[in-house]
This record gives C-alpha cells, sequence and structure tokens, in this order.
C-alpha cells in the first residue's frame, strides 16, 4: 500500500508544483487531478466529502474505472462517451458541464464540473477536475424534503405527527407480522396539563411538550418510535418487545419524563405522565392496538395517575 502511494504521491509530484498540490487539496470544491491515462493521483477532501468515497479508495485508481459513473441529462455514460476530462486531456481546452455523478451510496447527484489541463512545456501532462454540488437542483430537492416533513413533523415539538405515527404503526405491524414478532405500544398522557396551562399559561405548557417530547426522543434506540398523537398524548413504538419487558420499559419513560423538568420563574416544573402498554398481536390494526393502550392508560389516570397499566390479554 505504502508503495503503492508513494508511486503516486511522486507521480503527482512530477507534473504539479507542492504548492500547486496544497491548493488543490485545501479548495473549498471537489478536486481531483489525473494522468494522461486518467488514473487518479489526488482527491481532495472536499472531493470525498461530496461523494463518499476516500483518497485509498480513489487514488491510483482510473477515471474510465467507473467509479463517478459520470452521466448526462439524458443518462448516457460519460465515461464510454464524451467525458469532458478525456476531452481537455485530448484537446488542452477548458471545459465546463454539468453532469450527474454516482455517490457511494448510490444516489445520483446533480454537480457542475470544470476540467482543466494541466500544460508542462507545451504538453498536455494530465488534468484537473473541479465539481460542486449543483446547488440549483439541490434546492428543489431540498425543498421537497422540507414539504414532506413539513406534513409529517409536528412543528412544536419536532417528533412525528398523527398522520405520520399511523404510517409508522402500520408499517411496522405488518413488519412484525411479518417477522413473527411483537412491538410494544406505550400511550402516554401527560397529567394534569390543563392545569399547568391554566397556572402557567400556554407558551410553558409548549415548553413542557417540548421538554417531554425531547426526554422521549433521547431515550428511544435508532429503531423505536415516539410520535405525537394529539394535545398532550404521545405515543411509542417499540419493536421486538417480549410481553414481560413491557412494564420495565414503561416504567423507565415514567420515571425519566417524572424526573424531567423546566425552569420557570415561579422555580422548576416537573410533570408526569399517565402510560398504557400493550404487545401487538398479528390481528391488530392501528385502532385496535391503539384502544387496547388508550383504555390501558386510562386505568394509569383512575388509579391515581404518574403510573403504567399493561394489558394482560
Ligand atoms: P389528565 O391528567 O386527566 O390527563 O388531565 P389533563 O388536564 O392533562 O387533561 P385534559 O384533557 O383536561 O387537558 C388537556 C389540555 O392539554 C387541554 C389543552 O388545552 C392542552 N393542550 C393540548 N395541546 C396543547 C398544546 O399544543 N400546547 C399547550 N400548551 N396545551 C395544549
Ligand atoms: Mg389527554
Ligand atoms: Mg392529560
Amino acid at each position: 500500500m505504502s508503495v503503492t502511494n508513494k508511486s503516486i504521491d511522486e507521480k503527482v509530484h512530477s507534473i504539479l508544483s507542492e504548492q500547486a498540490l496544497q491548493i488543490i487539496k485545501h479548495l473549498n470544491i471537489g478536486a481531483y487531478v489525473v494522468s494522461p491515462e486518467r488514473e487518479i493521483y489526488l482527491w481532495n477532501d472536499k472531493a470525498k466529502e461530496i461523494t463518499g468515497y476516500s483518497q485509498e479508495e480513489v487514488e491510483g485508481a482510473k477515471c474510465q474505472d467507473n467509479i463517478l459513473r459520470h452521466v448526462d441529462d439524458n443518462g448516457t455514460e460519460l465515461c464510454i462517451q464524451g467525458c469532458p476530462l478525456h476531452e481537455t486531456i485530448k484537446d488542452g481546452q477548458l471545459r465546463k458541464a454539468r453532469v450527474y455523478l454516482r455517490h457511494k451510496t448510490g444516489f445520483r447527484m446533480p454537480v457542475k464540473v470544470e476540467t482543466l489541463p494541466i500544460m508542462l512545456n507545451n504538453e498536455i501532462k494530465g488534468a484537473i477536475e473541479l465539481f460542486q454540488e449543483d446547488t440549483e437542483e439541490l434546492n428543489l430537492l431540498e425543498e421537497l424534503r422540507r414539504t414532506r416533513e413539513k406534513a409529517l413533523i409536528c412543528p412544536l415539538t419536532e417528533i412525528g405527527n398523527r398522520r405520520y405515527t399511523e404510517q409508522v404503526l402500520e408499517d411496522r405491524l405488518e413488519e412484525m407480522k411479518r417477522l413473527k414478532s411483537s412491538l410494544g405500544l406505550f400511550f402516554m398522557d401527560i397529567d394534569d396539563f390543563k392545569c399547568i396551562n391554566d397556572t402557567y399559561g400556554h407558551p410553558i405548557g409548549d415548553i413542557v411538550l417540548k421538554m417531554v417530547a425531547r426526554t422521549l426522543v433521547n431515550i428511544m434506540r435508532p429503531y423505536d418510535f415516539v410520535g405525537r398523537w394529539g394535545g398532550e398524548e404521545m405515543v411509542a413504538i417499540i419493536p421486538h418487545v417480549k410481553q414481560e419487558e413491557l412494564y420495565p420499559l414503561g416504567e423507565r419513560f415514567r420515571k425519566l419524563i417524572s424526573a424531567s423538568s423546566i425552569k420557570t420563574t415561579q422555580g422548576r416544573l416537573n410533570v408526569t405522565v399517565s402510560i398504557g402498554a400493550t404487545i401487538s398481536n398479528e390481528n391488530d390494526t392501528i385502532q385496535s392496538i391503539i384502544e387496547r393502550a388508550d383504555q390501558m392508560m386510562y386505568i394509569s389516570k383512575r388509579e391515581g395517575k404518574n403510573r403504567v397499566t399493561v394489558y394482560n390479554g
């Protein structure tokens, strides 16, 4: 490996000065240097950031090995036909193009590309490709993503809204059925929330809601989900759970919420939640499982709030 690195290092130094190399390495746009045979000699950090490919993966490879597989708007593979870098190496002309490269993880991204030759004594010794994300195109994608998020995320608590929660629950129920596993559903309702609003005001009530949501998000594992069902009700969906794990899990949620607080001018404010929990069965629908957990939550309220009740079917 070190031999290869060294020889590439030597090769790049044979066509570029140390100063030029340092500039290219630290450019804030993607850049790579190739030989006339299009062997990649240098791949800068920004190129790595944009494409997902590291220096080790790319340096020493040939452009035509088709790592990035540039395509144009029509999907034509440019490495095979009309690669701007190749053209520049042939005729020494600068070129600008808008292409799609392939990120390491597979998706296509629009980039603006500029290619320029490296000349030494009137001979073409290689070329540089500069590239950056085509932000106009990306803004559109970003806009789409935001619109989608707006439709699925509760803006106050920044967790999934009712619609999103229903979608996730439906997907997970289906998945559990397929995998012959079960999920735990926890229905949580903040205790005496109306009283908090009445005593401290609605804006403080909002902060409490955010705090409870944040606490729950922080204790979830990556595959778990928490969403706002409505008002001061939240739902947690925990896949691959057994009946006997429900109570300890619910207790963990309950205790962590009651141990959280927010600062108000009248001192620290704590809230508690009443929780109802149930395990899924293979016949469950969104409605049936929510209803069971909700009924358990009501038992928790009746029995004095700040507690967990588990359905024992
Ligand atoms: P319980 O312990 O029985 O659950 O009593 P509670 O007071 O929590 O329940 P209730 O259903 O009487 O009141 C819920 C309150 O939650 C009333 C409503 O104004 C308030 N609420 C719902 N959504 C929001 C919100 O987004 N922000 C704030 N601040 N309050 C909200
Ligand atoms: Mg309620
Ligand atoms: Mg309540």
